[in-house]
């Protein structure tokens, strides 16, 4: 059986950071699930077809090839990692997350990915739905302030003029809308492991997760 983890939580409390390092640890395969719900926000958005359009949203998946390289996202052979994390996309991704069409079909392409490689995945649903069945669930969290902060961090070290307080706004924003979607909405698994990130350092939650997998790994 292939071995897959799952990471849960919402916006900013350290999912893709923490994923990559344990990816390496154990050599999964990183897929980062919010990126490819970032590509239908950006390609929608390019289009003009707004999220009242289902047809014409599903129709434009349908045109999608996406892989993982390096931990980007190469949508139709262009990485378009740094235009998907812009937070004018932050912004909208929700809306088109929230849509069970738009979901169904990204579902599917994240379980054929963990059906060809042993894969660490992080996203809102992927302990609930996705990989539900996985034996190894963690459920990242930590303040509002703090996620804003590294955010904040985030983007200005990447040279973007962004304000701090509208930053925080838009995270509580988006983890209202995603907590409450009526589709997969975020939402610790039962049997997921919760761990506050807040007062942690990256390398004390990278142990902690480790420590589990390993244990359980020795079990199965
Ligand atoms: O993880 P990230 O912040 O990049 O995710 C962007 C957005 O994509 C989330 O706010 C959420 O609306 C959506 N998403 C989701 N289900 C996932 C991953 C992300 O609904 N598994």
């Amino acid at each position: 059986m292939r071995l897959s983890v799952a990471i849960d939580g919402p916006a900013g409390a350290g999912k893709s950071t923490i994923a990559k390092l344990v990816a390496k640890e154990f050599d999964l395969m990183y897929i980062n699930t919010g990126a490819m719900y970032r590509a239908v926000a950006l390609k929608a958005e390019e289009n003009n077809i707004g999220d009242k359009d289902i047809d014409a949203l599903c129709s434009l998946i349908s045109t999608f090839e996406m892989k993982f390289e390096n931990d980007d996202l190469i949508l139709n052979g262009e990485n378009i990692q740094d235009r998907i994390t812009m937070p004018e996309i932050s912004k909208i991704v929700s809306k088109y997350a929230s849509i069970k069409e738009v979901r169904e079909i990204l579902v599917k392409l994240q379980r054929e990915m963990s059906n060809k490689f042993d894969v660490i995945m992080d996203g809102r649903d992927i302990g609930t739905v996705v990989l539900k069945d996985s034996k190894f669930k963690f459920f990242l969290t930590a303040t509002p302030e703090a996620r804003a902060e590294r955010r904040y961090k985030e983007l200005t070290n990447r040279g973007l003029d962004v304000d701090y307080s509208t930053i925080l706004e838009d995270i509580i924003k988006r983890d209202y809308l995603d907590s409450n979607r009526e589709v997969d909405p975020l939402k610790k698994a039962d049997d997921a492991i919760e761990v506050d990130t807040t007062k942690l350092s990256i390398n004390e939650v990278v142990k902690e997760i480790s420590l589990s997998i390993k244990k359980n790994l020795s079990v199965l």
